[in-house]
């Protein structure tokens, strides 16, 4: 019976390991291994589940990473660490002969820099060894790919133009608080805004574009262009990708704590001399904020994600919008993580799911919109987050 190791005790660790205990028939022994021990004993305190274990892992220690894969024998690794861990992971799988999955693209830790091209690199090598990695299966990237990919397999001859659309209508109560890990999140919301058009990349300040978007169940909501990193695969495996654009919402109180943070130096990943030690401003910051794994508790509204595609069938031009809404509470009420976690953690226990019952097969490195959408679409709803789509009507975006 399939084992999964997965690596990382964070908020979206927990939700997968949740949803992994919740499907025994597949997921029959579980190891949650991190940096923290006691941050996965917590997590499998919680879970019914009669083989789930735990273990102290650094993973960025490749020989430590093969060590406990040679002990476990799972047949994948789930990667909800962070993005910095994903090449020494990657490395053991291949020592090991094991599949990969993770939820972010690979980042050097010095300096901010959302590209494939590094874990793209990896192909031959996943080739020969006859084993699969699939990049990017949370929902942003993830399963924006798999709507994008069912999109063009059942409503359109070609897509032209993308806009993926992410709004968290949530209130935590918290001044100031971060959705997943903080350094992540501020590393990717503070650099450049980038889109794709045209066959070019088109950057702009951050933040400096911007306009209201309506969102289903939540109405209209000031969204801005960002970079996402889901945006390079797409673009590439989808060339008839006239122009692809990525918005998502912030609050006018959010964007202010945010720049008094930038203007006080304090988000930068510069290192700086702070009594005698070298310190790095943006991971202070980290250690005096919330834990996004603790804001669940009093978490209400919901996220709504999703992909407003336009393009071309039967020779007509054709608007389409594919969706999911997630609700914080009920999203803690059934595993105890807010709904960024819950919408990252669900589909990167599916995409698990679909390579152990053979759904997603082959051998190399794929970004999620080279699989099949449609058993992964079809489970997507049962697991916890059903989606919705609009086929027709005007586009929200004007040109
Ligand atoms: P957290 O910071 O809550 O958790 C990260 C976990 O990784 C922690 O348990 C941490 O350990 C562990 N970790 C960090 N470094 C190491 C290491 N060297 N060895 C072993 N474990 C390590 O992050 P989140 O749970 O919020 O996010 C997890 C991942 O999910 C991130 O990569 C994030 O980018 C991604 N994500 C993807 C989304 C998507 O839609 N695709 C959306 C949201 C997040 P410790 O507790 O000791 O610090």
């Amino acid at each position: 019976m399939p084992k999964v190791l997965i690596i990382g005790a964070g908020g979206v660790g927990n939700v997968v390991a949740q949803k992994c205990a919740q499907i025994q028939e597949v997921f029959s022994d579980i190891l949650i291994a991190s940096r923290t021990k006691a941050k996965c004993d917590a997590i499998a305190a919680t879970i019914n589940h009669p083989r789930i274990t735990t273990a102290q892992l650094d993973a960025d220690q490749v020989p430590d990473i093969v060590a406990l894969i040679q002990a476990f024998q799972p047949d994948i690794v789930i990667n909800v660490a962070l993005p910095y861990q994903d090449l020494p992971i990657m490395d053991a799988c291949l020592a090991t002969g094991v599949h990969y999955l993770d939820t972010a693209n690979y980042e050097p830790p010095d300096e901010a820099k959302f590209e494939y091209k590094w874990q793209w690199a990896y192909d031959d090598r996943f080739q020969e060894a006859g084993i699969m990695a699939v990049l990017g299966c949370g929902f942003d990237p993830g399963v924006t790919g798999i709507f994008t990919a069912h999109a063009l397999k059942h409503h359109f001859d070609a897509i032209h133009y993308l806009d993926i659309v992410d709004c968290n209508a949530g209130d935590h109560g918290q001044a100031f608080a971060t959705n997943f890990n903080p350094e992540i999140n501020i590393r990717e919301i503070t650099q450049k805004g980038r889109y794709y058009e045209g066959g070019e990349w088109k950057e702009i300040d951050p933040f400096s574009l911007h306009q209201p978007i309506d969102y289903p169940e939540i109405g209209s909501r000031e969204s801005y262009l960002l970079y996402h990193e889901e945006l390079e695969s797409l673009v590439k495996h989808i060339p008839t990708i006239k122009r692809a654009r990525f918005w998502m919402t912030f609050s006018q109180a959010y964007l202010t704590h945010l720049e008094v943070l930038q203007n006080v130096g304090m988000t930068s990943i510069e290192p700086i001399d702070y009594e005698g030690q070298q310190i790095i401003p943006l991971q202070f910051l980290k250690a005096v904020l919330p834990l996004p794994s603790s804001l669940g508790e009093n978490y209400e509204g919901q996220t709504s994600i999703g992909c407003h595609i336009r393009g071309i069938k039967d020779g007509k031009e054709k608007t389409y919008y594919i969706y999911n809404n997630c609700d914080h509470a009920a999203a803690y009420r059934e595993v105890g993580a807010q709904a960024i976690a819950y919408t990252t953690g669900v589909p990167a226990m599916l995409g698990a799911l679909m390579v152990l019952t053979g759904e997603w097969q082959g051998t190399g490195v794929f970004n999620v919109e080279q699989l099949n959408p449609d058993p992964f679409l079809a489970k997507l709803g049962t697991y916890g987050l059903p989606w919705h789509e609009r086929v027709g009507g005007p586009s929200v975006f004007v040109d």
